[in-house]
């Protein structure tokens, strides 16, 4: 019996890596994944059967927004038992909120869901597009005793693939545009590709679910030193605001003038969400080690422990939409559901 080839869809959505040169005009254009195999003779090599899919129009990732991320999980699910594994052409720009979402929103994944991109076109010489993206695909279709080694959401970025919603774009010019400041790598590429089982989720085997119901009467505050009483107010006092990530200095701290933390208790009393979430790129909130977040603490703020912004954007948009009690609300939103957050 000859074993059935892998298949992998990649679904191309925008970004710099699908820009080639036009023959004509030397411009920078999307580039035709009709011709992929033309381009990219190496693709031939792969002993799996690749399919592609593509937005139209597709879209630089400053444009991604939720409805996006509704339509990419669509695909998804509507492809979910044809292939093995997908990879979403994305630019770098917003991959890792599209990553995060696409963690909360694709419930019982059990197949490799890989995010890459590029910061130099396909269609230039230097690029690092094609390594991104072949490596993406090697990754996508690998598996041990045919099952997937990679059952969840994950961005692959020069030589480090990292859980999708641990990560967070740092640099806008170097080649490796991403950190994952509080979660080890899931695989580091050389020759090798060498898989940390240890990081990597498990496979729960169970159905696919995807959640559409995506909540967006979220905002984020970013405290700075000097932040006005009017700002903070205006932010508090959005017309049908449900949810606050507050982004806070060091290990979830901020200031304690009376103004500021009334205007919180106020606003949290009237059944607003703050969620605390920390500024650095690594470490994580610890409520109540400083005297600076003791009074958070005291009014209900909730600690976001070492969860990114991106990703504690769409958790709360996901927890908020699903129709959950607050009560509810605040107890996932203090509990790892993908993987996102250290909870020692
Ligand atoms: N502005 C581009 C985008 O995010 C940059 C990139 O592709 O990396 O779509």
């Amino acid at each position: 019996m000859t074993e059935e080839k892998i298949s992998l869809l990649v679904i191309y959505t925008g970004g710099t890596i699908g820009m080639a040169a036009d023959p004509e005009t030397g411009a920078l254009v999307p580039f035709d994944f009709g011709n992929i195999y033309e381009q990219m003779p190496a693709l031939r090599r792969f002993d799996f059967k690749i399919d592609f899919e593509a937005f139209d129009p597709l879209i630089d990732s400053s444009n991604m927004n939720p409805s996006f991320w509704i339509k990419l999980a669509g695909m998804i699910e509507a492809h979910y038992d044809s292939y093995d594994g997908f990879v979403v052409l994305h630019g770098s720009d917003t991959m890792a909120y599209t990553a995060s979402a696409l963690s909360f929103m694709l419930e019982n994944l059990n197949k490799p869901v890989i995010l890459t991109g590029s910061q130099l076109p396909m269609g230039v010489i230097r690029t690092d597009g094609r390594e991104n993206f072949l490596t993406s695909l090697e990754i996508a279709a690998a598996k041990e005793n045919g099952i997937a080694i990679v059952p969840e959401v994950a961005i692959y970025f020069k030589n480090e693939l990292l859980r999708g919603n641990r990560a967070t774009k740092f640099n806008a010019e170097r080649f490796n545009a991403f950190v994952s400041g509080n979660y080890p790598a899931l695989a580091e590429v050389g020759v090798h590709i060498r898989f940390k089982k240890n990081s990597l989720l498990k496979p729960n085997f169970k159905k696919l679910k995807i959640h559409t119901k995506l909540d967006f009467n979220v905002t984020i505050l970013k405290l700075f030193p000097g932040i006005s009483e009017n700002v903070v107010k205006s932010t508090l006092n959005i017309p049908g605001l449900k949810a606050l990530i507050l982004e806070t200095f060091g290990s979830g701290n901020a200031p304690t003038d009376a103004w500021f933390i009334n205007a919180l208790d106020q606003a949290i009393q009237r059944g607003l969400i703050v969620y605390n979430v920390t500024q650095c790129k690594s470490g994580s909130v610890e409520l109540g080690k400083y005297e600076t977040s003791l009074d958070l603490e005291r009014i209900g703020v909730i600690s976001g422990y070492d969860i990114t912004t991106e990703s504690a954007l769409s958790k709360l948009m996901y927890l908020i939409g699903e129709g959950y009690t607050r009560e509810k609300i605040i107890e996932l939103l203090q509990t790892s559901l993908r993987g996102e957050m250290t909870i020692d």
